[in-house]
């Protein structure tokens, strides 16, 4: 199989300044971090292109050859893989796509960067995937397709990291680009070996050769002989990227309720009663502190007890025993002392107390134990 490396789009120099201003527009954040006091076409290269906070809703179409609907559909599921992790939607149209796919062959893979796809012409690609059809295996449109989507979504290429630049031999680099893409010394450095500044960084701390946003780069042009593999999916560190800058503001869906324990008979309560936990996150831990901490409800639903997390508070990062104590002391005063008891046995069931612990709570339900016999 032919390689076929990946080329950012540069936008026409005479774009630049435009583009710069419409990325502000988007989104304030994208202004470079050092301030205006440079010139305005400096200005403009340093400008990011990420879309806004409120994510990206994007229209994506295939103007130029209208592949069939099986290929269409695969490469609009892999575009919309980012959409796990951050606020991500592209979707199919016909008429004036955001987002236009063509796959001229000779052409390479490459998109233009975030906001800047909407300078470019409406008879002109935003996004080649050169020769790509049905047969083109699984693993092309993983490792490229979803890598010039982050490059629609705003991400520049990892590789422009000063650790991974530092790993280059810069003369083979510049011949190696010369040979394959024709660029002269002035390019190349400027393409491959100027590192992005830190501080117009927003993604991630350290350098990820396995980004999918990374080059992949031969062994041949870097001076330990071993190549830069780049990535072939989306990995955890991309994941985290898109999380951070598209985050998704939604919250999960409800969870259906789930029946944690029965409870037995008491002196104040029939058996059988289930007790519900409906969660406000969907995880266990995390939901069954949530749901009892003060703010929660606990009410009767017929034929069981609800128990309603109503807080919004954040996932607490670990057991947090006061919070525990304290709805344990709220469980024993909303309930009949017997039922609270059978309540708050159960519930302790499903958190790692210390021995300590267990025996404040053991305490705790002896003494409403005690209450209810009376
Ligand atoms: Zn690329």
């Amino acid at each position: 199989m032919k390689f076929i490396g990946c080329t950012l789009k540069q936008l026409p120099a005479h774009l630049h300044v435009e583009a710069a201003k419409e990325a502000i527009r988007i989104n304030p954040a994208n202004a470079p971090a050092r301030g205006l006091a440079m010139p305005i076409e400096r200005l403009a290269v340093l400008t990011s292109k990420y879309w806004g906070a409120k994510g990206v809703k994007l229209t994506v179409g295939f103007p130029f050859d209208n592949p069939e609907q099986a290929l269409r559909s695969r490469i609009l599921s892999h575009m919309n893989a980012w959409g796990k992790w951050g606020n991500v939607v592209f979707t199919e149209t016909k008429t004036d796509p955001q987002v236009r796919i063509a796959r001229t062959e000779g052409q390479g893979y490459y998109s233009y960067l975030g906001s800047d796809i909407l300078q470019i012409p409406k008879n002109e690609p935003t996004l080649n995937l050169d020769s790509f059809t049905m047969q083109t295996p699984d693993s092309e449109f993983f490792r490229v397709v979803r890598h010039e989507t982050g490059h629609t979504l705003g991400a520049p290429h990892e590789h422009l990291r000063k650790e991974l630049i530092n790993r280059l031999d810069r003369e083979k680099t510049i011949a190696y680009f010369q040979k394959w893409d024709g660029w002269d010394r002035q390019t190349t450095i400027e393409q491959v070996l100027t590192p992005l500044a830190d501080a117009d960084l927003i993604e991630t701390q350290n350098a990820d050769a396995n980004s999918i946003m990374c080059y992949q780069l031969p062994g041949e042009i870097t001076l330990d002989g071993q190549p830069i593999v780049g990535g072939e999916d989306i990995d955890v560190v991309d994941q985290g990227f898109v999380a951070k800058v598209y985050p998704k503001t939604t919250a999960p869906p409800p969870t259906d309720p789930q029946v944690l324990f029965t409870i037995k008979a008491t002196a104040d309560h029939p058996a059988g009663q289930r007790i519900y936990l409906v969660p406000p996150k969907p995880i266990l831990k995390g939901y069954l502190i949530e749901c009892l901490i003060p703010g929660s409800t606990l009410h009767d639903v017929g034929e069981g007890f609800e128990v309603v997390g109503v807080s919004r508070s954040v996932s607490l990062p670990h057991i947090n025993w006061p919070a525990i104590l304290a709805s344990i002391e709220k469980v024993a005063a909303a309930l009949p002392p017997g039922l609270a008891a059978e309540v708050i046995r159960g519930l302790v069931a499903h958190l790692p107390l210390t021995p300590t612990q267990l025996a404040i709570v053991d305490a705790l339900i002896e003494a409403l134990l005690g209450r209810a016999a009376l």
